[in-house]
């Protein structure tokens, strides 16, 4: 049988006079006496159906019984809409069929809600997410992801890469989330992890000779969930033996290119601007600038060596930003309020009103030559933070997004972008008390520092790099230590004893110790770039099937109570408490 000729969406007025069959869902009906108007829906659009009982009584009896998301089939003839009732905002607007058999294919029962209602609770939305999946919204989210990912897997085919899949039933691979764990029957009492990237796998691939790998890999972290955090995501992950950091950018901003080019017809222009580590926190107080306005932050630690104002003169670091706003109290203290949230115990400023007057409780400390420092043009004020410098970054680079926003200084056509090098290798862990990979263990330290970075880890550099845009950290990656010994010594630094080594990574330093090339690679966030791209907040509105913020799928239930034989099977004990422990399921 032929279910259809067209697709809704694309009948157009050179098909006026053909008989057609279309096949969709019925997205709205308008009965008008006589006359019957059914949209019919599918993912390319809309089209009109008109029952007119005088032409087909049938076919027109049967309508007035259609609901919303009925599945219908109608056959008919393409005619052109009288001028009055075109229709300019679809490109169907022009034509409509009028039907003379109609079928009704499948029926529905009574909507959640509707397919154009606004502000639909999310759980109700996860909860039949066919339907929601049904609104052209979402059909557009998901069908501009599948571009996206066929775009990214040409750049990598024709940069001569092979796709290659790895286990999901493997051991904890240190990204620094939570590992979700997998009891394994066949081995009672032990565990899979499942990946938090394929990055050990990835390096023995090339170690084995693969020597340029990517795959559209799963990635799971057990994360305390936000708008854009969820626990499972898809990434692009790539690794070359040989690496090459100018090949290896340049072919991620070709794969950039191409997918702003296949989802959006956007020419992005390349080479994209790299900033280091350092730079990037001294000018935008943020590892992941965003480019899109100015705002930058200034220095002011050496000017305020000797400051009367104690809380300038004491603090090792302090810096400040210039905002085109001469700022009223009630602002000021708005604003204190944000600093305060990012940690800062206090906000200074000074405001030079139209008058080109400074207003300020702090200026009668400062000097001359301090407040010649801060002038700026008259309607301007300044914000100052004072502390540790990681502390100044944070609270500054959060303001600066805030105002960024506030004050709608933020480009919101441009994208900007921006490879991010040079990071620190290892931060201290105030609450591990002890030094933390920043990228992860297996990143090599920067030339020149592979000789000190464990007698001197607060200054050592790493090979590794970000790529940022508009203000979204969206890849990241690394060249990795090839040499056994080096990576003993990151372990070691990181605390890890030559036994847990052995056991955790026991594999790896065997495998490095045979012939291991130098390699490097990086790893992007599809789930996010699809984020950026179509400029979605809600990072569950860019995946087909994703869990609430409690990390539950409330259309299915999932995670759900397994039979107490399949526990048993598994040698695994409940403790009494973990049942009330787990809430409702979220249905
Ligand atoms: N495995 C890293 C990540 O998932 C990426 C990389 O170093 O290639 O972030």
């Amino acid at each position: 049988m032929n279910w259809r000729d067209l697709m809704c969406g694309e009948v157009r007025p050179e098909h006026v006079g053909r008989r057609i069959t279309l096949a969709g869902w019925a997205d709205s009906r308008r009965d008008h006496g006589g006359l019957v108007f059914v949209d019919l829906r599918d993912r390319t659009g809309i089209c009109q159906l008109v029952l007119n009982p005088e032409r087909a009584p049938e076919a027109a009896a049967k309508a007035h019984a259609i609901r919303n998301e009925f599945v219908l089939r109608a056959e008919g003839e393409v005619v052109r809409r009288a001028p009055e009732a075109v229709n300019p905002n679809i490109p169907t607007g022009e034509v409509e069929l009028q039907v003379d058999t109609l079928e009704v294919v499948s029926t529905s029962t009574p909507l959640p809600f509707q397919l154009d209602e606004e502000g639909v609770d999310e759980t109700l939305r996860l909860r039949y997410r066919w339907l929601d999946l049904r609104r052209p919204k979402m059909q557009r989210l998901i069908g501009l992801r599948s571009t996206m990912v066929s775009a990214i897997r040409r750049t990598m085919e024709e940069g001569g890469f092979l796709e290659i899949e790895t286990p999901i039933l493997f051991k904890p691979t240190p990204e620094g989330a939570r590992d979700f764990i997998v009891p394994s029957r066949l081995q009672p009492g032990r565990f899979f992890a499942l990946p938090q990237s394929p990055q050990i796998l990835k390096q023995l691939l090339v170690i084995a000779g693969f020597d340029r790998y990517f795959q559209i890999a799963r990635c799971f972290r057990d994360e305390d969930l936000r708008a854009d955090r969820v626990q499972e995501i898809t990434q692009l992950d790539v690794e070359m033996a040989f690496p090459d950091q100018e090949f290896l950018f340049a072919l991620m901003e070709t794969m950039i290119q191409a997918v702003w080019r296949d989802c959006l017809g956007v020419e992005l222009e390349a080479p994209f601007p790299r900033l280091t580590w350092a730079e990037a926190d001294a000018r935008y107080g943020s590892d992941k600038p965003d480019l899109r306005f100015g705002l930058e932050l200034e220095d002011a630690t050496e000017i305020t060596r000797t400051s009367q104002f104690g809380v300038f003169a004491g603090a090792p670091c302090v810096r400040f930003i210039r905002v085109p706003q001469a700022f009223s109290r009630a602002e000021l203290e708005r604003l204190e309020e944000v600093a305060k949230e990012w940690g800062a115990k206090g906000l200074a400023y000074l405001v030079w009103d139209e008058e080109g007057e400074v207003r300020s409780p702090i200026a009668k400390f400062l000097s001359e030559e301090e407040i010649a420092h801060f002038r700026c043009e008259p309607g301007y004020s300044v914000l100052f933070a004072a502390d540790e410098p990681k502390m100044v970054s944070r609270v500054l680079g959060a303001l600066r997004l805030h105002l960024g926003r506030e004050l709608g200084l933020i480009d919101e056509g441009a994208w900007k972008w921006a490879w991010i090098t040079d990071f620190p290798m290892f931060e201290w862990s105030e609450d591990d008390e002890r030094w933390a990979a920043v990228h992860h263990p297996f990143t090599r330290p920067a030339p020149g520092f592979e000789e000190t970075f464990d007698k001197d880890p607060a200054a050592a550099l790493a090979h590794a790099y970000d790529l940022v845009g508009n203000g979204q950290e969206l890849g990241g990656g690394s060249f990795r230590i090839h040499e056994a010994s080096i990576q003993a010594r990151v372990f070691s630094l990181l605390e890890l004893s030559p036994e847990e080594q052995r056991a955790k990574f026991g594999f790896l330093l065997d495998a490095l110790a045979m012939g291991a090339p130098p390699h490097g690679g990086i790893a992007f966030g599809v789930d996010r770039m699809m984020m950026v791209l179509a400029k979605e907040p809600n990072l569950r509105d860019v995946i087909a099937f994703p869990k609430n913020q409690a990390g539950v799928d409330p259309m299915s239930g999932a995670p759900s109570d397994v039979e107490e034989e399949q526990l048993r099977e598994l040698g695994i004990q409940l403790r009494p408490e973990a049942r009330q422990e787990s809430g409702p399921t979220g249905r």
